[in-house]
């Protein structure tokens, strides 16, 4: 088996040293760009399997290389590293396409994890998706619970099915809203957030606390088949 590729995109040396280290450690292959423009020439080349990318670089910044590689077309999973403080510019990230963000100072066996999980769902779309005591076939548009039919409104399910495709990101309502939405109906977050109450209390074992729907505060939302144990609002 080849050794995934990950692209560390990275201006601070001690970052680097230590990422490169760790992350060869566990058995990766790491290639590092130290600035922007370096970062988005290697991004093109379409050679990784995973991009860790700084949000402030010199030349070229973080938003515009995920920005520029997405319009590309190229779906390389991309987790942006953001410094403590800059959480609201998280929402500009996963809305120019960045799957997810890790905010520095991070553990590295915490970013390890993220990016060995990112790597096992990037690898296959499936026809069918399991969280919990639930089950969507994404074929026949239908979601069971206990094996029981699950009456959705269309909206519930269109979300459902989105939150389904793109497991373990960070999703700002932005996206959700013009992904489930669209951009020709007048909606609001808010609606948005009505409708995940109500996917919620159908889909939930206890909708107050979601574990598999999970609040990412100030952005939007984090679908996570596992039902992660921290959930972060
Ligand atoms: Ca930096």
């Amino acid at each position: 088996m080849t050794r995934p590729r990950i692209l560390l995109v990275e201006d601070e040396p001690a970052i680097v040293r230590g990422l490169s280290d760790t992350l060869a450690g566990h058995g990766f292959e790491v290639t590092v760009a130290t600035h922007g423009q370096a970062g988005l020439d290697a991004a093109l080349k379409d050679e990784a399997d995973l991009i860790l990318l700084d949000v402030m670089l010199p030349a070229v910044n973080g938003y515009e290389v995920c920005q520029t590689v997405r319009r590309h077309g190229l779906d390389v999973p991309i987790l942006m590293l953001t410094a403590k403080g800059q959480e609201p510019d998280v929402v500009l990230g996963l809305n120019v396409g960045a799957d997810d963000y890790i905010v520095k100072p991070f553990r590295s066996a915490e970013l390890v994890a993220r990016v060995q999980a990112f790597l096992r769902r990037h690898r296959a779309a499936p026809a069918r998706c399991t969280f919990g005591n639930c089950e969507i076939d994404l074929v026949a548009r239908r979601v069971r619970r206990h094996g029981a039919d699950v009456e959705l409104t269309a909206k519930e399910y269109a979300l459902l099915a989105f939150f389904a495709g793109h497991p373990g990101r960070a999703l700002s309502r932005a996206l959700i809203l013009d992904a489930v939405w669209g951009t020709s109906v007048f909606v609001t977050p808010r609606s948005i957030d009505r409708c995940v109450t109500t996917l919620r209390a159908k889909v939930e074992p206890d909708p107050r606390a979601p574990a598999y729907i999970q609040t990412v505060r100030d952005v939007g939302y984090r679908f996570d088949p596992c039902g992660a144990a921290t959930v972060d609002g």
